[in-house]
């Protein structure tokens, strides 16, 4: 059971006690400000102040980096659509020192002018990896179509972005994380065996809980930003569509994103039925189409299924990759699985479904006792965003911490709710199919063509 406190400035802590033997503390601090909140002019600037947060603060010159290192400490830090997150591993003697370290970065960076030009570029550089991997340029295809006109359509950062440019002063990049860089919009996620009123006690003494919170300057709740889009249900009706993206060089491999649109990040039943069904399709051994695909027919290496969901609405995405060759019959395999086997046909079976239960049981435990850190994230992202004070919120005793995901929402999940879920999400006019197809022969529009026509040989 975890313990959970919001400080007098709005900060707020939940601590789980750690499990393992090893005197690790596991922290991800998130900050409840991601691209989803900025300005057109002023994109991918949350990610840039993310970096910037280790660049140096107005108390210290010294290389924050090498100081995490010198501790023996793991740091890192990433920014989504929605949130930005900080994350610590650090033996529990040094966590002091590494939690005032982390406040320093988030409330006392400098935003000097030339690291500011320097740390520019590195940002771009990133973009440009990415932008040369087509599986990310894949994603962020099928993110655009299933998040249409959602604040969650364009990507948290670009190589396009960064060529206008425009509006990116010192000023309105330091204005942003000061507005947004504040004790209320936080959250503090641990993992550890220190125990909880030994943290309050650290936390009492870093900026997280000293630094005064600046409502006006902050105030940026999410549902006064997007009143209209809260909790809409934003599938609209037909949509199914198949795109095919250039390849920038000679590839061996065609690339597949299948997707369908699910439900939003409150259809909390609905939500972890996707992710148990999602397992019922890929990522193990087990998996129907990892059996259909790589055990059966030696086509791909791996079949991966995903799901994601945020305010408005979600995604149930299954990927592959195979040899430019076979693309044609790896993807009538899978719409012959979705379409015939498992709408019409045999469905899954009561065995599966007890099968991926020990499956779920045993690997939620595992990062429970060894690396934290889906736990941690889960703790911090879900309990900072959804589990607010508001006496309306409806959904408010839907958000479990992640200890608690096993018995309340897949326990006792039966073989009809996942032939109902199927029934719900897996259809035509739900899906979304974007494809890489390396060095084929055929215009793109041929592709997409019969592509379309072998999806309508099974949907009936
Ligand atoms: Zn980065």
């Amino acid at each position: 059971m975890s313990k959970k406190k919001t400080f007098q400035n709005g900060f707020k802590f939940v601590h789980a006690t750690s499990e393992s033997s090893i005197p690790i503390s596991c922290i991800y601090l998130v900050i409840n400000f991601g691209s989803i909140h900025l300005p057109t002019h002023l994109l991918g600037a949350s990610h840039f102040i993310e970096h910037m947060c280790f660049k140096g603060t107005t108390t210290s010159t010294v290389n924050i980096p090498a100081r995490y290192e010198r501790m023996g400490a793991f740091f890192n830090a990433y920014s989504t659509e929605r949130c930005t997150y900080f994350v610590l591993k650090c033996n529990d003697n040094n966590v002091m020192e590494a939690l005032s370290l982390l406040a320093e970065q988030l409330f006392l960076s400098s935003f000097d002018v030339n690291e500011m030009k320097t740390e520019r570029e590195v940002v771009i550089n990133e973009n440009r990896n990415y932008e040369d991997d087509p599986s990310h340029m894949l994603d962020l295809k099928t993110q655009s179509i299933i998040y249409q006109d959602t604040p969650f359509e364009l990507p948290v950062d670009s190589l396009e972005y960064h060529k206008k440019g425009k509006g990116w002063t010192r000023k309105t990049v330091y204005d942003l994380y000061k507005k947004y860089y504040q004790p209320f919009h936080m959250m503090c996620s641990v993992s550890s065996k220190l125990p909880f009123s030994k943290w309050i006690g650290m936390l009492e003494k870093t900026l997280f809980c000293k630094q005064a919170t600046n409502k006006v300057v902050g105030e940026t709740d999410f549902k006064t930003m997007f009143p209209l889009f809260i909790r809409q249900q934003i599938h609209r009706g037909p949509l199914f569509s198949v795109i095919t993206l250039p390849h920038k060089n000679e590839m061996e491999t065609a690339l597949f994103n299948i997707s369908f649109k699910t439900c939003s990040q409150y259809e909390f039943k609905d939500k972890y039925k996707l992710h148990f069904l999602s397992h019922i399709l890929g990522n193990t051994q087990i998996s129907r189409l990892f059996k259909l695909l790589r055990v059966d027919h030696g086509l791909v290496y791996n079949v991966s299924v995903s799901v994601n969901n945020n305010e408005f609405g979600g995604e149930f995405r299954i990927q592959t990759q195979c040899a430019v060759k076979d693309y044609l019959q790896v993807y009538m395999f899978i719409m012959k699985e979705i379409f015939q086997t498992l709408r019409n046909g045999a469905k899954i079976k009561g065995e599966d479904i007890k099968t991926l239960k020990s499956y779920f049981r045993h690997h939620m435990q595992m990062d429970i006792f060894a690396t934290c850190d889906t736990k941690t994230m889960h703790n911090g992202f879900n309990l900072l965003l959804y589990d607010d004070d508001d006496d309306d919120d409806d959904y408010k005793n839907d958000v479990v911490e992640y200890n608690d995901i096993y018995d309340r929402y897949m326990k006792n999940l039966t073989k009809g709710d996942m032939d109902d879920i199927v029934a719900k999400y897996l259809t035509v006019e739900r899906m979304v199919v974007a494809c890489c197809i390396g060095n084929v022969h055929s215009s793109k529009r041929k592709i997409e063509k019969l592509l379309y026509d072998k999806t309508f040989t099974f949907v009936k």
